[in-house]
C-alpha cells in the first residue's frame, strides 16, 4: 500500500526525522490560512501517490499566502500526470503546504527490500534530487547500495559508511547517520517495502531535513498495523485494480493492447515476456490464481475488456488446479455476458482435462486461435 507523503512525514516525526513545518489541506481557503501562518512564503505540494511531482508541475515554491490558495485550487482541479502515472494521471485531492527550506544539498536515501539478495538493502547518493534517475543510470559509481543484516540492522558502522559517502561536511556525519538509523527503525516498525527520501536536504544552516518521503507498506504486513490502513487512500487506486481485487484477482494495468489472463504469477510473467519478444505490447499483468473457478475466469475477462484499448487477449493456462475445462467455461461464460465484441483470443492451453478445454472453446462460434506452444502463440499475437 502505497502512502501520501504528508502520511509518511508524519511517520518519519513519529520516529524523530525532522521535517519541514506544514500542514496539509483540501480547501483554497485552508491553504490561504496554513501559508498564511507560515508567512506567506511557501511549497505547494500535490498529495498523490506518485513521484515525478516536481517536473510535473506538482511543487511550486510561492512568495505569498494568495498565490498559494491560487495554486492550490489548480492543482485540486486536476489530475496530476507524471512519468510514474498512466496518461491519465492521478486525482489531487488533498496538497501539503510547507515552508520553504533553505536548500544547500539534496542527499538521496532509500530502504528497499533486494528480493534476490533476501536483504534489505540502503541505497543513498550526495546527487538526489529530481536527477537521480540519471545519476543511477549514468554514474552508478555515485550511488552507494549497502546490504544489511537483518540481525544486526543498521548497525552504527554501517549508517557511519553510508554517511561518510555522502561528501558532507564532517559536522553532518554523525547527525546525518542518526537520520538514516531512524529511517531504518521507519522501514522495519512499519514492515515497509520502501522508504525513499528524496532529497533528504541539508539546510544552509546545518539542518538535515526530509524535504520528500515516499513509503510503501507491504500489504500482506497490514493486519499487524490496524493503524496504518487509515492511511489507505482508494482514489488513487486504478479503478481497474480496484475492481480486480474485489475478486482476488491480481492484475495490474499496463499502457500496451493485449490483455493476458493467466494461472500464476510466473507464468503470467514469462506470458508477457512472450507478448513483447512478438513485438506487441501486453495491455496488463493479470494472475486469476491456482484456485480460481468458471466465475473468476469471467470477472477476469470482463476486467481486462473495461481497457478499451484491448485488441487481443492471450489466454495461458497451465492446468493443474485450476482445469482447463473451467476455464474454458469462464470465457464462454464472459463472452455471453459483455456488452462489446469479443476480440480474437489466443489460447494456449495445457495440463489438465485439456482436450475437454479445447473441445468447448472450438464449438464455441467466438474467434479463438488455439496455439500448442509459446512460439505460436508469439506468431499468432504479431500484430497483422
Ligand atoms: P517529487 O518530484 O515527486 O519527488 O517531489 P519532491 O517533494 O521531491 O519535490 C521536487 C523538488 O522540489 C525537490 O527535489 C526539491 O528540489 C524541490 N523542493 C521541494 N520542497 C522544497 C523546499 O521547501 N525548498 C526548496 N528550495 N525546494 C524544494
Ligand atoms: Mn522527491
Amino acid at each position: 500500500m502505497k502512502i501520501h507523503e504528508y502520511q509518511a512525514k508524519s511517520l518519519l516525526g513519529k520516529h524523530g526525522v525532522p521535517v519541514p513545518e506544514g500542514q496539509v489541506v483540501n480547501t483554497q481557503n485552508e491553504a490561504m490560512d496554513v501559508a498564511e501562518k507560515l508567512g506567506g512564503n511557501v511549497v505547494v505540494k500535490a498529495q498523490v501517490h506518485a513521484g515525478g511531482r516536481g517536473k510535473a508541475g506538482g511543487v511550486k515554491l510561492v512568495g505569498s499566502s494568495s498565490e498559494a490558495a491560487q495554486v492550490c485550487n489548480e492543482l485540486l482541479n486536476s489530475n496530476l500526470v507524471t512519468i510514474q502515472t498512466g496518461s491519465d494521471g492521478v486525482p489531487v485531492d488533498k496538497v501539503l503546504i510547507e515552508e520553504i527550506i533553505d536548500v544547500k544539498k539534496e542527499l538521496y536515501v532509500a530502504f528497499t527490500i533486494d528480493g534476490v539478495k533476501k536483504k534489505v538493502v540502503a541505497i543513498v547518493s550526495e546527487f538526489g534530487g529530481m536527477e537521480i534517475e540519471e545519476v543511477a543510470e549514468n554514474n552508478p559509481d555515485k550511488v552507494l547500495t549497502l546490504e544489511l543484516d537483518s540481525s544486526l540492522g543498521a548497525s552504527p558502522y554501517k549508517t557511519r559508511k553510508l554517511a561518510s559517502f555522502l561528501n558532507v561536511d564532517v559536522k553532518q556525519i554523525r547527525p546525518l547517520a542518526n537520520v538514516i538509523s531512524s529511517l531504518y527503525d521507519v522501514f522495519v516498525s512499519n514492515d515497509c517495502s520502501l522508504v525513499e527520501i528524496n532529497p533528504l536536504v541539508i539546510t544552509g544552516d546545518g539542518r538535515v531535513l526530509a524535504a520528500d518521503a515516499k513509503i510503501t507498506i507491504d500489504d500482506d504486513a497490514l493486519f499487524r498495523h490496524p493503524n496504518l490502513s487509515e492511511f489507505y487512500d482508494p482514489a488513487q487506486e486504478d479503478p481497474f485494480e480496484k475492481q480486480a481485487a474485489k475478486f482476488g484477482i491480481s492484475y495490474v494495468k499496463l499502457d500496451g493492447d493485449i490483455g493476458c489472463l493467466v494461472n500464476g504469477a510466473g507464468l503470467a510473467m514469462a506470458t508477457m515476456d512472450v507478448t513483447r519478444s512478438s513485438g506487441a505490447s501486453p495491455a496488463n499483468f493479470l494472475d486469476v490464481g491456482g484456485g480460481a473457478d468458471e466465475s473468476k475466469v469471467s470477472e477476469a475477462l470482463k476486467i481486462i475488456l473495461l481497457d478499451e484499448k484491448v485488441k487481443k487477449i492471450f489466454i495461458n493456462i497451465f492446468g493443474g488446479i485450476l482445469k482447463c475445462d473451467i476455464v474454458a467455461r469462464g470465457i464462454l461464460d464472459a463472452s455471453r455476458n459483455i456488452d462489446r465484441e469479443f476480440p480474437e483470443l489466443v489460447v494456449r492451453m495445457l495440463g489438465t482435462n485439456f482436450d475437454e478445454g479445447r473441445e468447448i472453446l472450438m464449438k464455441s462460434g467466438l474467434n479463438i486461435s488455439l496455439v500448442n506452444d509459446l512460439k505460436e502463440a508469439a506468431d499468432s499475437l504479431k500484430s497483422d
